[in-house]
């Protein structure tokens, strides 16, 4: 008993060496480096477990070692299950019992089968990767039973072989517990210093645009008050100049809402006004990508919300629709579904794939040459500020649905 109890602390403690590794190192260590840590403190942990004296309880080996192989393979893929497996087998060479063939091939199994479904395992939340691990260990226990009792014939003490097989779960569940928190841990650290990053970001942003919008308020007030008194070439220069200055005045506008935008006056908007006004906005753009432009509003709705911010959003969400759709069809509509308003804006353009979805609304993500990958980041903030939801819904080479979901206006 005192030889399991030591072999199970030999487990435990490079785990918590792992945690150690993994949280006091920055957010900026490749994850290779990790993957290689994990597999060379597992096949320590393997090592010290098979150079410590076997458990042997009514013959069974209640040995530990496939623990820390099954945590490396799964946690850490091929290369952290293949550095385990290494230590396994040199230390199999250096003190090299006889009999070795069946360990090894039971070990050998044991990782790849966790190394294939390493990627599936990833994807299941922690109490399922405990579940399955756990259950791994439980099956292990039974097949290394069975096999006793097929070779004795009887089935040994049941109440010290239950305290092998609760020692096993138990150094599993706690080294899947230490791993899981490892794993959140850093996924914290990691989350808090993308958001420090985004909070100086977007102050640089916002700083910088608001004082350049100054000036190009004043540029523009001229060129306008000059506009008028030209002829010929001289006006089409004064008209492009204004054209030019109205698609910076855009981009500063985005970058201004890069913090969570300000909604500055409140107020009652016509939907159907909104959109037509929207889509009389962007019949350039329209026009330019050959796309068949549909606005279909039940009247009456009436949302509340900062009308210029508003506008702005649900521009970048339709533009990006035209954008994605040469030549192809978009359409608009706005209704009312129970007690909310849906705006819908469905296109037959590219799409995307799931991927990509998720992307969606994070900052700088375009997949355009000229784009910003500002417009849908900003339209996310704006409808989440005005209490809305926005949803994307997409298939590649099919097309793409939006569904922007506003309260009702009083
Ligand atoms: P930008 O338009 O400057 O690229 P956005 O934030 O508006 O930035 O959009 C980000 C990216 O999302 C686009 O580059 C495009 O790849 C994708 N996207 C947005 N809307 C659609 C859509 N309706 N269909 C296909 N892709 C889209
Ligand atoms: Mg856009």
């Amino acid at each position: 008993m005192k030889d399991l109890l030591l072999d199970f602390l030999s487990i435990l403690f490079p785990v918590l060496l792992y945690q150690f590794v993994v949280l006091t190192h920055s957010s900026l260590v490749k994850d290779i480096i990790y993957k290689i840590s994990l597999g060379v403190l597992c096949g320590l942990a393997i090592a010290s477990s098979m150079i410590l004296p076997d458990p042997i309880i009514n013959d069974l080996d209640g040995d530990l070692r496939h623990i820390p192989l099954i945590i490396a393979s799964l946690y850490g893929g091929y290369l952290s299950g293949g550095i385990a497996l290494a230590c396994f087998m040199l230390t199999r060479f250096f003190i090299g019992p006889a009999g070795w063939e069946l360990a090894f091939l039971a070990i050998t199994a044991a990782f790849g089968a966790a190394s294939i479904f390493r990627s599936r395992f990833a994807k299941q939340t922690p109490w399922r990767r405990l579940f399955i691990t756990t259950g791994l260990t439980l099956a292990g226990f039974a097949i290394s039973w069975l096999s006793t009792i097929s070779q004795h014939g009887n089935a040994g003490d049941i109440r010290q072989l239950a305290i092998v097989c609760i020692i096993q779960l138990l150094a599993m569940g706690m080294t899947v517990f230490l791993m899981e928190v490892t794993i959140k841990s850093k996924q914290m650290q990691r989350q808090l210093l993308s958001v420090e990053k985004m909070n100086l970001a977007s102050h640089l942003a916002s700083s910088v645009a608001h004082e350049v919008r100054s000036p190009l308020t004043v540029v523009k007030g001229y060129l306008q008050l000059v506009s008028g008194s030209m002829e010929g070439k001289n006006r089409i220069y004064i008209e492009t100049s204004l054209a030019e200055l109205k698609r910076a005045e855009y981009v500063i506008n985005d970058f201004l809402n890069f913090a969570k935008p300000q909604l500055e006056k409140m107020e009652v908007v016509q939907v159907a006004d909104m959109l037509h006004q929207i889509r009389q906005s962007m019949s350039e753009t329209v026009g330019m990508y050959k796309v068949d432009l549909q606005v279909e509003a039940e009247e009456g709705l009436r949302v509340e919300a900062d009308r210029y911010k508003i506008i702005q959003a649900l521009a970048h969400i339709i533009k990006n629709a035209v954008e994605a759709s040469y030549g192809g069809q978009v359409s608009v509509y706005a209704r009312r579904v129970s007690d909310k308003i849906q705006i819908s804006v469905c296109d037959n353009g590219e799409g995307m794939t799931p991927d990509e979805l998720t992307r969606l609304g994070t900052p700088f993500y375009s997949t355009k040459s000229n784009g910003t990958g500002l417009g849908l980041m900003v339209a996310f903030r704006i409808i989440e500020a005005i209490g809305g939801q926005l949803e994307y819904t997409s298939e590649k080479g099919k097309g793409t649905t939006s569904v922007v979901s506003l309260d009702i206006a009083s």
